[in-house]
């Protein structure tokens, strides 16, 4: 039997990063001690607290359908959490409750471009992004971030690729892979050639929580751009609740209006004890996602430490996010051969830069998600491993 091209065609180029993954997960199911630096899933777990919250919501009843477009309160605290953060006026009405981030993405394609318009992204970028696109019709178009930028997107380049006709561009700062921060100069030099291609902004924005230089700026609050915005947020990252598929959009009201029917037609909404249990997550406020963020920045300041005074590995800063993105180009290799002998030799499992796309290629991305000794040791091995490779 026939099945559709939409479907066989979703991860047409994903590349050799799960097979790899796989590959460490088999030899660590078969005996062997792997070290993974593979996922961006904190080693930590949901704060018990939260979960209790999720108890008392679904003992209380909240266990039926819940209110579609997110339950009132928790479209309240994620308005107020985000006019805070950004100065721009936002209300319930601007909100939509999506089951992760994840989702929050397609339902932005589904909402902005019809089947065959292009639909632009910053490479390098998480692995999901073509196959989102291409799962709501729309052909992705890569525009490259180069690393002699320090990855920043280049809005010269996205206007040459927007040229050829665009509905939407999608960002993602702070970012995964790379862990850049878009500079406010970035951002308006994106804002600007978004409003003179008349480009929707699809602004990936889950890893708000985790910036350690300069400050996250949301593309949203630059003048002009609310009407032409819309920013995914998640609490996957910010409040260690990947599992509990939490996040929302937020955009004009006109656009949340119509996304809310096409969850009425995909998800049918969240779960109620969910929502409760992110509200009270929420409102514990900003010191609970420091609290989250912290393991990531001590462990930035380890790598700091065991990466300086060599230079088999360079290190493009992070800024933000939980990855370090370690340009390997010094050993000759490209990222895929690195992280394979990587994890034949040394049993450390890294993602291979070319699993993000072409522009990070020569490069491995190394999540910092394990405790911090075994981190910095596993980097040291990192180290002595490309060395060996000159
Ligand atoms: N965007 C980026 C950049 C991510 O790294 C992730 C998850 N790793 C997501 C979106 C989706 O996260 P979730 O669906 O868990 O909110």
């Amino acid at each position: 039997m026939a099945l559709s091209k939409r479907i066989t065609t979703l991860t047409s180029d994903a590349s050799g990063g799960w097979d790899l993954f796989l590959r460490a997960r088999a030899m660590k199911a078969a005996g062997v001690d792997v070290t993974e630096l593979t996922i961006g899933e904190h080693d930590i777990r949901t704060d018990p607290a939260i979960l209790d919250e999720m108890h008392r919501a679904a003992l209380a009843g909240h266990t039926g359908y819940a209110d579609i477009p997110g339950i009132p309160a928790l479209r309240d605290e994620v308005a107020a959490r985000i006019e805070a953060a950004s100065g721009i006026k936002t209300t319930r009405d601007n909100v939509l409750v999506t089951p992760g981030g994840q989702s929050g993405l397609f339902a932005s394609h589904m909402a902005l471009c019809d089947p065959g318009q292009n639909a632009l992204f910053i490479d390098p970028y998480y692995a999901t992004y073509p196959g989102t696109i291409r799962g709501a019709g729309a052909i992705p178009c890569p525009v490259a971030a180069r690393p002699e930028n320090g990855f920043q997107p280049d809005p010269a380049d996205i206007d040459a690729v927007a040229a050829g006709g665009a509905a939407s561009l999608m960002i993602n700062t702070p970012n995964n892979p790379t862990g850049v921060v878009y500079s406010r100069e970035t951002l308006e030099g994106i804002a600007e050639v978004a409003r003179a291609r008349d480009l929707w902004v699809i602004s990936d924005e889950v890893y708000d929580s985790q910036v350690w230089e300069g400050r996250h700026l949301s593309i949203r609050a630059i003048e002009g751009m609310a009407e032409r915005t819309l920013v995914v947020g998640s609490m996957s990252k910010s409040h260690a609740m990947t599992g509990s598929r939490i996040g929302w959009v937020v955009g004009p009201q006109e656009v949340v209006g119509h996304m809310i029917n096409l969850s009425t037609h995909t998800t049918y909404g969240v779960a109620g004890y969910i929502q409760n249990a992110a509200l009270f997550a929420l409102r514990r406020g900003a010191r609970a996602e420091e609290e989250v963020a912290a393991p990531f920045r001590r462990r930035r300041e380890i790598a700091l430490g065991v990466l300086a005074g060599q230079n088999a590995l360079r290190l493009v800063p992070p800024q933000g996010a939980m990855y370090l993105m370690l340009d390997i180009r010094a050993t000759g290799m490209s990222g895929s051969g690195f992280a394979e002998k990587l994890l034949d030799e040394c049993h450390i499992a890294v993602m291979p830069g070319e699993s993000f796309g072409a522009a990070a290629a020569g490069h491995i991305r190394v999540a910092m998600t394990i405790e911090d000794s075994a981190f910095g040791n596993a980097l040291k091995k990192l180290v002595d491993f490309a060395q060996a490779q000159i």
